[in-house]
């Protein structure tokens, strides 16, 4: 599942090669992934120039000149370019043809992803209005986590996953990165020592770059237009490796369900 790692090499490998493309032409295929698309999207669209590719935690914001596009890629989303000529999928919910001879091309076979329209700061819309601070950024630091945590009951590992509390961490990264920083998930966040809080942000900070650096050197498919086969590849260390050895000290790592989901720890590095 695409969590703001795969989302930030997305917007890295498209976003400068659609500044500045002008949107003639669109095909909508879905009247509704997890949310209805505007039924007017063609007209709103057509005709519509690009002015940039942002993020803000899971979200890419196509900003056009009159409004933005906010693009959540759920469960198994992707947008990338292909050639004009690309024959559409079953899957291939929105096309953007630009000018040149590009496609931008949003395909999600689970259909749990979004596509909103709106011409207001897209910062303020509902879905993204309450987010916290971008965890790559000054504002995350020690000090804000424990001002977050030091009276909350909850595992810290849902903590940091809650997106009001920083943006764009989801269960994927949220193990990678209390596996760095040798927490164990299922602490309390109002328990964590206080000297915890500086390893657990660096952790976090380190997890998403290292991710956010091996899918940028692996984005050649959105370079020629070729449709992706995946996300972006990233060597965990904990996540899904069930029985494994701890890639620390060699005992075998565990699974269990916190919160719901699937959590992965190694019972002697993490405490
Ligand atoms: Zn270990």
């Amino acid at each position: 599942m695409p969590e703001l790692p795969e989302v930030e090499t997305i917007r890295r490998a498209v976003g400068p090669q659609v500044r500045g493309k002008r949107i003639i032409h669109t095909n909508v295929r879905a009247t509704k992934l997890r949310h209805p698309l505007p039924p007017e999207l063609d007209r709103l669209l057509v005709g519509q120039l690009i002015v940039a590719m942002d993020r803000r935690g899971k979200y890419l914001l196509l900003r056009c000149k009159g409004g933005t596009i906010i693009f959540h890629l759920g469960m198994t989303g992707m947008l990338y370019l292909v050639k004009a000529s690309s024959p559409h999928g079953k899957h291939d919910h929105l096309d953007l043809v630009l000018d040149g001879s590009y496609i931008l091309r949003f395909t999600d076979p689970r259909r749990f992803g979004t596509i909103i329209w709106t011409d207001n700061d897209p910062l303020q819309h509902p879905l993204l209005v309450a987010h916290g601070p971008e965890p790559l950024e000054a504002e995350f630091s020690a000090s804000y986590l424990y001002l977050k945590r030091h009276r909350r009951k909850i595992p810290i590992k849902q903590l940091i996953m809650d997106s009001r509390v920083v943006a764009g961490i989801g269960n994927i990264y949220a193990n990678e990165s209390l596996f760095r920083a040798g927490i164990a998930p299922q602490t309390s966040a109002s328990d964590l020592s206080p000297d915890k809080d500086l390893l657990l942000v660096d952790a976090i900070k380190g997890v998403l770059t290292d991710a956010v650096e091996a899918g940028t050197s692996n984005i050649e498919s959105a370079l020629t237009g070729e449709r992706p086969q995946g996300y972006f590849p990233y060597e965990f260390s904990i996540y899904g490796k069930k029985g494994r050895p701890c890639p620390k000290c060699g005992s075998a790592i565990r699974m269990m369900r916190l919160g719901g989901r699937s959590t992965f720890f190694c019972p002697l590095c993490q405490k």
